[in-house]
């Protein structure tokens, strides 16, 4: 057997993927709660004669390709989960799980997943590393990744590099996005509760209020994005929640705000809580107020590995094409940001929208739908990728 052409690969088993597909979209589970489908996922690759591991971050499932040879281990990673969705598509396929829907599309990177599987188990024997496929629970704010790397997603083998996909709806089918560097945004939320003294509306001297603390305050933290951040770098602080008081004649004793800070760089993330607690703490104080701030981190950034990008930059241009390659981020985020801290690798996204047929909603809509033959692309994206590392010995 000669060296895969994954394209024409992917092409012979596309009704395959598409079954695949369809399947986990009728029968959708949300973060954690993927069992049917985590058993699916495990089924397969058992049958495929991988060595395979339930129960990893919960549901997650792990199966390791060993080729024959010795070589590098590359970890591939595929999502698993849906959404409190109600789904209103009208496709034959639609979801039979009320409130239940694959609105991301993780139902597609399941079959691409199992699909590149199914391929580079036929060329086991030309493999020289090892391929780690990773089904991962929960990527949907729930902590999917961060459950895997606990439970030693990231050891035995330690993976060299990592890639991961996802199939994208704004952007045209036949095409893909990848860029070197920072790829998708760190993701927060925060809680500032600015505490001072309640009393009565008409005696504002016996009480502090927190209201004109907040005010201020409000007003000073977008100096952060303005005065302390290089004007190259992309960084959004936004407030979505303002608490306070309970009645037009009184002041309040305390006001939350609660908001979110995006960012590409993960030091960048912490500098810009450093400075939201400092710039509150000190407004607060100077109107005799004091302040606490709780954050929640949701994701780290996706930062790409400059070599994994180059390498993901090449199998895009074999299997789309060199114009159809674009290099940009996006803010939005993605919890592979956590594995890519861990491990040099790259997240990319495939193009998946076809506005003829209807297929150009936006994520979590509920009739969200994808050109389903981006599949295609996204498992030849992702196999040209690989036998970059595990496949590129002279025998081939
Ligand atoms: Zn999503
Ligand atoms: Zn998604």
């Amino acid at each position: 057997m000669g060296k895969p052409n994954f394209q024409a690969e992917a092409e012979l088993i596309f009704d395959e993927l598409v079954a695949t597909r369809r399947d986990f979209h009728m029968h959708p589970e949300i973060g954690f709660h993927e069992h049917r489908t985590s058993k699916i996922v495990a089924e397969k690759l058992q049958a495929l004669g991988m060595e395979v591991q339930r129960g990893v971050g919960q549901t997650g499932v792990v199966g390791l390709l060993e080729g024959d040879k010795d070589g590098p281990v590359v970890l591939v990673r595929f999502d698993m989960d849906a959404l409190p969705v109600i789904e209103a598509t009208n496709v034959p396929y639609a979801s039979q799980t009320p409130g239940r829907m694959h609105a991301c599309g993780h139902d597609g990177h399941m079959s691409m997943g199992l699909g590149l599987a199914q391929i580079m188990s036929k060329y086991r024997d030309q493999i020289a590393g090892t391929v780690k496929f990773v089904f991962q629970p929960a990527e949907e704010g729930l902590g999917g990744a961060f459950a895997m790397i606990a439970d030693g997603v990231l050891e035995n083998p330690v993976p060299d590099v990592a890639f991961a996909m996802h199939l994208w709806s704004p952007l045209e089918l036949g095409t893909v996005q990848v860029v070197s560097g920072p790829a998708m945004s760190a993701s927060s939320i925060f809680t500032l509760t600015i505490t001072g003294k309640g009393g009565h509306g008409a005696q504002p001297h016996q009480a502090v209020d927190p209201i004109l603390a907040a005010g201020h305050i409000i007003t000073a933290l977008q100096s952060i994005v303005s005065r302390n951040i290089d004007p190259q770098e992309s960084v959004v602080i936004s407030l979505g929640q303002l608490k306070a008081g309970t009645a037009h004649n009184v002041i309040p004793e305390a006001v939350t705000i609660k908001g979110t800070v995006r960012s590409y760089s993960n030091e960048i993330h912490r500098m810009l809580y450093r400075r939201i607690l400092e710039m509150s703490q000190n407004m607060a104080t100077a109107f005799g107020c004091s302040v606490s701030l709780e954050t929640i981190a949701i994701v780290a950034a996706v930062v790409n590995d400059e070599k994994a990008a180059a390498a993901v930059q090449k199998a895009a241009e074999i299997v789309v094409g060199k114009e159809n390659v674009i290099n940009k981020r996006e803010m939005a985020s993605e919890d592979m940001g956590y594995m890519l801290e861990e491990i040099p690798g790259c997240y990319f996204f495939i193009g998946a929208k076809n506005e003829e047929k209807g297929f150009n909603y936006p994520h979590h809509h509920p009739r969200f739908n994808f050109d389903e033959s981006a599949m295609i692309n996204g498992v030849a994206t992702m196999g040209e990728a690989v036998a970059q590392y595990v496949l590129n010995s002279k025998s081939n």
